[in-house]
């Protein structure tokens, strides 16, 4: 008989999933729906560059309708309001129910705040292609208003987060508000491009070494960073720090944390404290087996015991593993626990520099490392099928 399988979220785990499920099953064993909340998919490691204009929010996004056409893979463009595992069933917010014999779920991440006062109500955040335009546009806007209002806070730009989207974003920043500056006849000397993290150093857990290259790197552009401190506040046209600093910004954008989407929390799946859902080693629920959750919202340990960090890559990865697990529920034989393949870790810094490693040791730096990353991008654009979105 006919299974139903619904993936909800296409983003890097759950498209993988849906193009690998497909793969293996034919229309017969199962259909397979995929819901989004919109009909493209979206390249989030590169919204960083989006978000400074570096790149097109076009070359950002790809149509779902032709990466699936042909596959037999019905889209669906919604938002999923509900999961009831339970009764095997999905709700959208325009009040669809859509049944189930197997879900996966891949909704990614959402914003973790850690209480911060204000910060939810007036820092930007980064995770989509629409976040990334209004960062945009705001930079541009900030300059202009400052050929009128010739407010400092205008041209004071705060990245809250050093990780690595947040080195990421610095590096693009620095490299972009000079030509911001200069198209608006405005001295760059009185832009300030201020990096705020929380813990002792940038890019927490990276290589010593690699560390020390990106800070170097950064603060020649001009980056002021200030570590070992959090952020404390957030008000219109303020970041107040815990030690009593406060720096009188326009511009907050906010990458320090990640947690699982609130609705896999309220789907009643077991969580951890930051939201992603315990699985075994199948990546299934642990406490609703025809429940699969890949990506972000799942909580994976690695091979040290300790999480793996949400990264596309692994979400991919974790999609790929599920879609071929969903073969053999159907159609039996023995499935095979998921085992994460780290194939680097890069963090761009700007266009022209990166630092990072390829496997688990060798060290990469400079325009070399760039390309490597890029080239690591468009290996996954063949996977999907689409280096010429
Ligand atoms: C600026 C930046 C740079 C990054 N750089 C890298 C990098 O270089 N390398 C790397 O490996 N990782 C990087 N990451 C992390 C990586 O992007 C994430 O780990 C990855 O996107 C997670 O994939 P996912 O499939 O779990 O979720 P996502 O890719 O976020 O996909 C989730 C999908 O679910 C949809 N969705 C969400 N809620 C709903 C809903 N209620 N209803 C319907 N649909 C919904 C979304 O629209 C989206 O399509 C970066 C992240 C950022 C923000």
């Amino acid at each position: 008989m006919q299974k139903h399988i619904v993936i909800l979220g296409a983003g890097y785990g759950g498209l993988m999933c849906a193009l690998e499920a497909r793969k293996k099953l034919t229309v017969d064993d199962a259909r397979i729906t995929l819901v989004n909340k919109h009909d493209y998919h979206q390249l989030v490691t590169q919204l960083h560059e989006t978000a400074v204009g570096a790149r097109t929010d076009r070359a950002t996004r790809i149509a779902l309708g032709k990466v699936v056409s042909g596959k037999d893979i019905d889209v669906v463009k919604g938002t999923v309001s509900r999961i009831d595992p339970e009764q095997k069933t999905v709700q959208l917010e325009h009040g669809e129910v859509i049944t189930y014999d197997y879900v996966v779920v891949a909704l990614g991440s959402e914003a973790e705040y850690f209480g911060v006062p204000g910060m939810k109500e007036h820092a930007f955040i980064l995770k989509t292609v629409n976040q990334a335009r209004l960062i945009r546009a705001h930079i541009h806007s900030c300059f202009a208003r400052y050929l009128y209002e010739r407010k400092p806070e205008l041209l004071r730009f705060v990245v809250g987060g050093a990780g690595f989207s947040g080195i990421e974003l610095v590096g693009e920043l620095a490299d972009a508000l000079p030509k911001y500056a200069e198209e608006a006849g405005v001295d760059y000397s009185l832009v300030e491009l201020y990096n705020v993290e929380a813990m002792p150093s940038i890019l927490p857990g990276f290589d010593p070494e690699l560390v020390k290259l990106a800070q170097e790197s950064l603060a020649s552009r001009g980056v002021r960073f200030v570590t070992g401190v959090a952020v404390a506040e957030v008000q219109p046209g303020q970041c107040l720090l815990k030690n009593g600093e406060v720096i009188e910004t326009e511009t907050m954008i906010w990458t320090g944390g990640v947690r699982g989407n609130q609705i896999v929390v309220e789907a009643g799946f077991e969580t951890e404290p930051r939201g992603r859902a315990k699985v075994d080693a199948y990546l299934q629920s642990v406490n609703q087996k025809d429940a699969y959750l890949v990506g972000d919202c799942a909580f994976v340990l690695g091979e040290n015991g300790r999480p793996l960090p949400p990264t596309a890559q692994l979400a991919w990865q974790m999609g790929a593993a599920v879609g071929q697990s969903l073969y053999h529920d159907i159609k039996g034989g023995v499935k095979e626990e998921f085992k994460p393949v780290i194939l680097g870790s890069l963090a761009s810094l700007g266009r022209k520099d990166c630092v990072g490693k390829v496997g688990k040791s060798y060290k990469m730096k400079g325009r070399m490392a760039y390309m490597v990353k890029e080239a690591g991008n468009y290996r996954y654009l063949a996977k999907i099928g689409s280096v010429f979105h």
